[in-house]
């Protein structure tokens, strides 16, 4: 059996994969088993920072690999502090708890938010708000934080304890007056939902009643942080700090790392055997993540934003694009066809993009070369207008 039927017969049915098989690469271009190229504009999911084979994390790697590859989260180890000072310190929050995943990060975040509720407030305050559309992760926690109701469907009963609003100031007071509020928890570009920065009205009156009310504000940066939005992390474009962020994707350039920022608020909110992870801080994923970490400089933040820039001025009012959206590499574009259709046309044209509900979500590494992204980008831009009056 060849790798699709193996994978159709013993791999567990939760995807629908498209029918390519990368077996090798180097930066933004993959190698199908064919020997066919593709621009690679998805990063796994925003999680190749800088690409496949990059050298510089290689290098990180594979130096930590040689020294020790886990120690378990009962000794010390370099790696990890190391990791979490650069956090801190380029965010001002003031501690970190490491995971494997963005699941686990919001995890740590909503036990953070309930510990807190409970500690200021009383065990009744324990609600987290969260945004309609937003994607915050799998586990049954997270799915029930996830405001999209396809995801509930054969799941219940779910952690209960969650309210989701549209992310408009109304909706927002009416939610913080009705129930005990520990926390809201959103992503500042939806990813999932459909690439849906947030409007800096809402994220005014967001920052302004949490602060009014002592209500833990958490930025989910899954997706959108570490870099990938243009700033270092998303909310940084809007000019305010969260109590809680939580990240992974990016962060660890494709070994699994899941980090949950504590700010003032909570820093010390844990103490001993309140949370834990076996493998969370593992010094390999924390080794490649600070070469990550380190890489992304105030230059690579402006290169991004002037590749997004190339981008929304190649596609917007393109025929057969109705819109683009989205901030940094963290774009969607919603075709006039069903984007699912313009992807796997893409896909025949040797261009692997996403899809976000009804659009064209572009993730690309972070430092995809000019001369890729616009090949890929005048691919994108002929697939929509294909067929179009
Ligand atoms: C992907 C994603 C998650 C879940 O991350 P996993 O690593 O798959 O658990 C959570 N929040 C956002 C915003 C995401 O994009």
């Amino acid at each position: 059996m060849n790798t699709f039927e193996t994978d159709a017969k013993y791999v567990a049915h939760t995807y629908a994969r498209f029918p390519v098989e990368i077996v090798g690469g180097k930066g933004s271009l993959l190698y199908d088993r064919d020997g066919k190229a593709y621009i690679d504009l998805g990063s796994g999911i925003a999680v190749n920072t800088f690409g496949v084979c990059d050298d510089a994390w290689i290098s990180a790697v594979t130096e930590q690999l040689g020294k020790f590859q886990h120690t378990s989260n009962l000794y010390y180890a370099e790696p990890c502090a190391r990791l979490a000072e650069a956090l801190c310190k380029r965010t001002g929050l003031q501690k970190v708890f490491f995971s494997n995943s963005g699941a686990e990060a919001n995890e740590c975040a909503i036990k953070a938010a309930r510990a807190y509720g409970a500690k200021t407030k009383g065990e009744d305050t324990y609600t987290i708000v969260t945004l309609n559309n937003s994607f915050h992760g799998r586990t049954l926690t997270t799915l029930a934080a996830t405001g999209q109701e396809v995801f509930h469907a054969q799941f219940r009963p779910l952690t209960e304890g969650f309210v989701h609003i549209d992310p408009t100031e109304d909706a927002l007071l009416a939610a913080l007056d009705t129930h005990k509020v520990a926390a809201v928890m959103v992503e500042i570009v939806r990813g999932e939902g459909g690439v849906l920065p947030l409007e800096p009205a809402f994220v005014d009156a967001l920052v302004r009643e949490a602060k009014k009310r002592d209500i833990l504000l958490i930025c989910d940066e899954v997706q959108c942080g570490n870099g990938r939005s243009g700033k270092l992390y998303a909310y940084m474009h809007y000019g305010f700090t969260p109590d809680i962020v939580t990240t992974a994707k990016g962060l660890g350039g494709g070994l699994p790392l899941g980090a949950t920022l504590l700010g003032d608020k909570v820093a010390d909110i844990f103490t001993p055997g309140m949370n834990g992870s076996t493998f969370g801080g593992n010094p390999v994923a924390s080794a490649g993540a600070l070469n990550i970490l380190s890489r992304i400089d105030e230059d690579l933040l402006a290169s991004v934003r002037r590749k997004s820039e190339f981008v929304f001025d190649a596609l917007e009012n393109a025929k057969g694009i109705e819109s683009v959206a989205g901030l940094g590499l963290m774009l969607g574009v919603k075709p006039v066809k069903p984007a699912k259709e313009v992807v796997s046309r893409c896909i025949e044209r040797g261009v692997l993009a996403l899809t976000a509900k009804d659009k064209v979500r572009l993730l690309p590494a972070l430092n995809i070369p000019d001369d890729l992204l616009e090949k890929a980008v005048n691919i994108i831009k002929e697939v929509c207008a294909e067929g179009i009056e």
